[in-house]
């Protein structure tokens, strides 16, 4: 009776928790929690209910769709409601899933099954009658949403009227609105500048823009769409699978995503571990996979529950995000002295990886956070990037939390710092600290790009005394790789080899693995194209830099006063003796005009040129390709399909070129 009532009381303590969670997500946009720790107690709470029915609540947020409809908004009802999804958390589930399909739906063979991105953002519903876009609305709590109609018109991805031939009487289209992560960045960017406080995350930066009472600012808001089911179709095709929706979809030009698979269990297996790998190469948040029978007859006899469909489920990624507590904080000081704070954190799992450590950027960033040791933080780790603290969370501050403050001298070297905008910056040439972190820059990827050669190794070789400078790197033997411990023959001669590889290589190459201030990969190929060799540039003052397109006084006086610093000069001739050679830049003759110096972007579907190669072309013809459209920018290339960034081009009066017309200005170079 006892261990009843402690279930009981768990299990109300689990509702009002969800409650508070649901306010907080889908009401405020704010969430307080991550969605892995929510999603704990959601499932701590469904499995009270499997196990004991009898304490089941009417309306218990696990039967039901967790979002709300605030009164500011007309209501606006469903028909069918717009459900949530099962969630799968690894492949044992998906067996499960699989399984219980079939048996539910008598079926021996295996199931065809359509697999789709999750798209991490709000779920919307949008009306077209006879082809005209007459209402847009949220899910809400699923039987009744928000009216966002004049919101919905704005997001440019959404189109107003379907083409007659393929206009439906009447059509109900679901889907998921979210925010690219150029625009998330920049939004947040902007809402700093004026004080307001960033947005935690792009699902809650469209779900903030999408439910706004003043459409004008969502229309400031570059929003997308991906269409991923249907409601009610009346009068129009007979649709039977989701491969055929998604193609009605294409024909109708209904924003879908092109990222779908049909097949069995693995199939789905396949796109969700390739999705899982390469989820930031699209460039927007995707939460999973969802699964789903393909054929809408068996989804018929499946059914649903009151929550989510029986015949479909969302394989989740192992998060990306999760709270934890700050210990302490290091200041790191980089390459060029600049000194970071990095807190440490109570060990945590984020998507497979325990992290330790998290930037806390800068010490503004700091402030901004009002970040303190001692806080409950929310730590995000995208891709291969360092995992970043994002929030403190206020609420569960005990009162001895510490200020973090700037440090008054380097950490490394003990000398005076100096405050450069939001930067603190260590400014001994001599720093031990910043010697060190300009040799990890050196072979690494954005440096010489030496194989093999990781910081741990230029810590060890700094240690032993056997490497100072760059130079030291091009000297080394095999005898000085093998006095360092856990170093076998094979791995010395595949780094010696490496290192040999990189003793010829173009100006521009050894231009940007100097390091040098404001001199990124970029402006080090501009410079090197128009220099052409290490002697010219060597000799050139501040006024011959600035003549370059794009280089201006800041990277004009970095770059000087490199080659002009005595040590320096020394360093190369010591790079020199070790067997650099450093070779003139290859500049592409038959100069084209219309490239060098120029800025392009790329929008729409090219049809006569992989866009990554195009851009390739422009950057080897001295020109820039980029990726947002600005008042810089001087062309845009627009194939098929283009959307926003044609639009800003033209309001902006950027010149727009066709494919063919790019071809002409390249000179039909490939
Ligand atoms: P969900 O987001 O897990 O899945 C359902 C939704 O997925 C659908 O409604 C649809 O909007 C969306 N979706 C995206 N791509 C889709 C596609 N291709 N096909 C079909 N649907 C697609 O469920 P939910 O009910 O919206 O939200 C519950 C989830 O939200 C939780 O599991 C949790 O992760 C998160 N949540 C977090 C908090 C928090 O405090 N952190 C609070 C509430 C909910």
């Amino acid at each position: 009776m006892k261990a009843k009532r402690a279930v009981k009381d768990r299990y109300d303590e689990l509702i009002k928790l969800i409650e508070k969670y649901n306010h907080h997500y889908y009401t405020l946009d704010a969430p307080l929690v991550d969605d892995a720790e929510y999603d704990e107690v959601l499932k701590e709470l469904l499995s009270i209910e499997e196990r004991y029915p009898e304490l089941r609540l009417d309306g218990s947020p696990a039967s039901k769709v967790g979002g709300a409809v605030s009164s500011s908004f007309a209501e606006v009802r469903h028909d069918p409601p717009m459900q949530s999804l099962g969630n799968i958390f690894s492949e044992s589930e998906l067996l499960e899933f699989d399984a219980r399909i079939k048996k539910t739906a008598d079926i021996a063979d295996s199931i065809i099954y359509s697999v789709e991105l999750k798209f991490d953002g709000l779920a919307v519903e949008l009306v077209y009658r006879s082809g005209r876009l007459v209402q847009g609305s949220t899910r809400g709590n699923g039987e009744v949403g928000e009216d966002i109609t004049a919101n919905i018109s704005t997001i440019k991805d959404i189109p107003k009227t379907i083409p007659s031939e393929n206009a439906p009487d009447y059509l109900t289209v679901r889907g998921e609105v979210y925010m690219r992560h150029e625009e998330f960045e920049r939004i947040n960017r902007e809402r700093e500048a004026e004080g307001e406080s960033p947005f935690a995350n792009p699902r809650n930066a469209a779900a903030g823009s999408l439910r706004q009472l003043d459409p004008k600012i969502t229309a400031g808001r570059d929003l997308s769409i991906g269409l991923y089911g249907i409601g009610k179709i009346e009068g129009g095709p007979n649709i039977g699978d989701q491969r055929s929706m998604f193609d009605f979809f294409k024909n109708a030009g209904l924003p879908c995503s092109e990222n779908m698979e049909m097949g069995g269990l693995d199939e789905v297996r396949r796109f969700y571990e390739y999705w899982m790998r390469n989820r930031h190469s699209l460039g927007y948040d995707i939460d999973g996979v969802v699964v789903k029978v393909n054929d809408f007859s068996i989804r018929e006899g499946l059914g649903s529950t009151s929550r989510a469909p029986r015949w479909a489920a969302a394989w989740k990624f192992p998060a990306q995000e999760a709270v934890t507590v700050l210990n302490s904080v290091d200041y790191q000081v980089g390459r060029t002295g600049v000194i970071t704070p990095v807190g440490n954190l109570d060990p945590i799992n984020i998507g497979g990886v325990l992290v330790k450590r998290a930037t806390l950027h800068n010490f503004d960033e700091v402030a901004r956070l009002d970040l303190r040791i001692g806080d409950t933080v929310r730590v995000i780790r995208a891709g291969d990037v360092i995992p970043k603290v994002i929030a403190a969370l206020p609420e569960g501050r005990k009162g001895d939390e510490r200020q973090i403050s700037p440090p008054e001298s380097c950490p490394s070297c003990g000398f005076s710092v100096r405050r450069e905008e939001i930067y603190v910056r260590c400014v001994n040439e001599n720093c031990e600290a910043k010697r060190r972190e300009g040799l990890r820059f050196f072979v690494s990827k954005d440096g010489l790009d030496i194989e093999f050669f990781g910081p741990e190794l230029i810590q060890r070789l700094y240690e032993a005394g056997l490497v100072r400078n760059a130079a030291d790197i091009l000297r080394l033997r095999a005898e000085d790789l093998l006095a360092i411990e856990r170093m076998g023959e094979k791995l010395s001669e595949k780094i010696l080899a490496s290192i040999d590889k990189r003793k010829r290589i173009p100006l521009s190459f050894f231009l940007r693995a100097l390091g040098i201030r404001n001199v990124g990969e970029h402006v080090a190929k501009v410079i090197a194209r128009s220099a052409v060799s290490l002697e010219r540039l060597i000799g050139m003052n501040e006024n011959d830099l600035m003549t370059i397109n794009e280089v201006g006084p800041g990277v004009a006086e970095s770059v000087v006063e490199f080659f002009r610093a005595p040590e320096n000069k020394r360093l190369i001739e010591e790079m020199r003796a070790a067997g650099l050679v450093v070779e003139d830049e290859a500049v592409e003759t038959g100069s084209i005009e219309g490239v060098a110096g120029k800025s392009f972007v790329f929008t729409g579907r090219l049809e006569r040129m992989d866009r990554g190669k195009a851009e390739e072309l422009v950057e080897r013809l001295g020109g820039r390709a980029s990726g947002s459209v600005s008042k810089k920018t001087d062309y845009v290339v627009a194939g098929s399909e283009a959307g926003s960034k044609l639009e800003k081009a033209r309001s902006l009066g950027v010149r727009v070129l066709t494919e063919e017309e790019f071809e002409k200005l390249t000179g039909g170079k490939r």
